[in-house]
């Protein structure tokens, strides 16, 4: 009898696994689970809304889905729905692929006050996740904008926020985000940083684009870019990518702005320390200078998008240690036929690939554990449904998807766009019930 596996997170490390998995097990039996109806993760959700050339490996993560033995089971919640212990005992091996979801927080005072939003959330908000339909975060009288963290995170939602309509008309953001963002009149988006110019994590081309935006005007303080430079212990390729972004850091300092009014400045050396409001909506960041912290000043700030990282939220029943899966090299520690994967194992960090790299590794060890163990008859996939129909459980599988991709391309047809997303549970759904696919 073939072997059976779950895979809890149609996400990119999911993704990835399985694509190795049928490479080394031909014929292996994958299902794929998620509790959103729609798979890709990160790819869908996370990946900026103007970046389509990065969500082109969907392509490929379609391919599998279409294979023999591969399935896909969205709207199922493991913890909810069914639980880690009775997957274990339905699969040969669990696979849990469920990335990092949970903002991390600035741990300062005022962080609760509203217009203070985690970039999860909001990036969720503008890519049509539908957790967060109701977040709302913009108001159109908003003047000043402070985004957190100098990553690649920051920078898509500066980007975002600072784009305009015509910028933006060949994306999938989401339609509301689309319409409150077209309303605002921002005058300053500061990205704030607690450390110099060759500590950020940027990468060139994400910084780069800042450069070419049509309303906004990157701006730098130039004696800090100045006295910048990578550390001599860095390996060449970290020193390489730091003084790429020194370089065109310093085309901000004098980028012109006769067109272009607003500003998105880069605050480096500056580390957050408390946010201050009226009637419960933040007015100013208060800041300390890193470098001297008895200096502090207030910016004022009517929306705060904190970009600092995120933490897994795994499914009840792991073992947990220090917030994440306890593990050795990717295998679940104290659960044989467990397994961990992309960012719920490593945590935040890495491009796409990078979750390529890491599936491919616990492939590898996945399959030399059930090449010495003995055949175990669990029943998988079938056991999985007879569980699930006796909870009264309908899965929404791939052909369910793709009615509501179906649904999604019209509608971007329509406006030339590539999709409009379905951007609510109940519109996902509908979607997904909706003949057309
Ligand atoms: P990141 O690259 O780890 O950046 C997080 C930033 O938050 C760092 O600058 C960090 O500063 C700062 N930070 C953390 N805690 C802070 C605190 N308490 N106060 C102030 N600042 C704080 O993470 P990310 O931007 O979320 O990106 C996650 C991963 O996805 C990265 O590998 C990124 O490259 C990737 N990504 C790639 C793309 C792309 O390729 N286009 C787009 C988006 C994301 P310190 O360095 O001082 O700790």
């Amino acid at each position: 009898m073939s072997r059976a596996i779950a895979v809890i997170g149609a996400g990119p490390s999911g993704f990835y696994a399985v694509d190795g998995l049928m490479r080394a097990l031909p014929d292996v039996r994958i299902d794929i689970i998620d509790r959103l109806p729609c798979p890709y993760g990160l790819v869908r959700y996370g990946v900026a809304p103007d970046h389509q050339g990065t969500k082109g490996v969907q392509r490929q993560f379609e391919r599998l889905l279409a294979r023999p033995g591969v399935r896909f089971l969205g709207n199922i919640e493991v913890g909810r729905d069914v639980t880690i212990a009775e997957l274990a005992a339905l699969y040969d091996a669990l696979i849990i692929a469920t990335g990092c979801s949970r903002d991390r927080r600035l741990g300062i005072p005022g962080e609760e006050l509203k217009g203070v939003v985690g970039s999860g959330a909001f990036v969720g908000w503008y890519n049509g996740h539908p957790d967060f339909a109701e977040l709302d975060p913009l108001r159109p009288d908003m003047r000043h904008v402070a985004v957190i963290g100098a990553g690649n995170v920051a920078i898509d939602v500066a980007r975002v926020l600072a784009k305009t309509a015509d910028e933006m008309a060949k994306s999938d953001i989401a339609p509301q985000a689309a319409s409150a963002i077209a309303q605002l009149d921002i005058a300053e988006i500061a990205i704030v940083a607690r450390r110099g110019p060759a500590d950020a994590n940027f990468t060139g081309n994400e910084l780069a684009e800042l450069g070419r935006l049509a309303a906004f005007r990157p701006a730098v303080d130039g004696d800090v870019v100045a006295e910048a430079a990578p550390p001599d212990s860095d390996p060449a390729p970290e020193r390489m990518r730091k003084n790429r972004n020194l370089e065109i850091l310093r085309t901000f300092v004098t980028a012109d702005g006769t067109h272009r009014t607003r500003i998105l400045r880069f605050a480096f050396w500056h580390t957050p320390m408390a946010l201050h409001g009226e009637e419960g909506h933040v007015q100013a960041l208060e800041l300390a200078d890193t470098r001297h912290p008895d200096r502090h000043w207030r910016i004022p700030t009517d929306l705060v998008v904190t970009c600092i990282g995120y933490d897994p939220a795994p499914p009840p029943g792991l073992p947990l240690e220090g917030g994440r899966i306890a593990h050795d090299e990717g295998r679940v520690r104290g659960m044989p036929g467990a397994y961990v994967v992309g960012w719920a194992k490593r945590g935040p960090t890495g491009v796409i690939p990078t979750n390529r790299v890491d599936a491919m590794a616990l492939v590898k060890t996945v399959v030399a554990d059930l090449a010495e163990a003995p055949a175990s008859g669990k029943p998988g996939p079938a056991g999985l449904d007879n569980m699930l129909a006796g909870r009264g459980l309908k899965p929404l599988h791939t052909a369910a998807w793709q009615c509501i991709e179906t649904a999604e391309n019209a509608a971007g047809q329509a406006q030339g766009r590539p999709r409009v997303k379905l951007a609510t549970w109940e519109a996902l759904i509908d979607g997904s019930q909706r003949s057309g696919a």
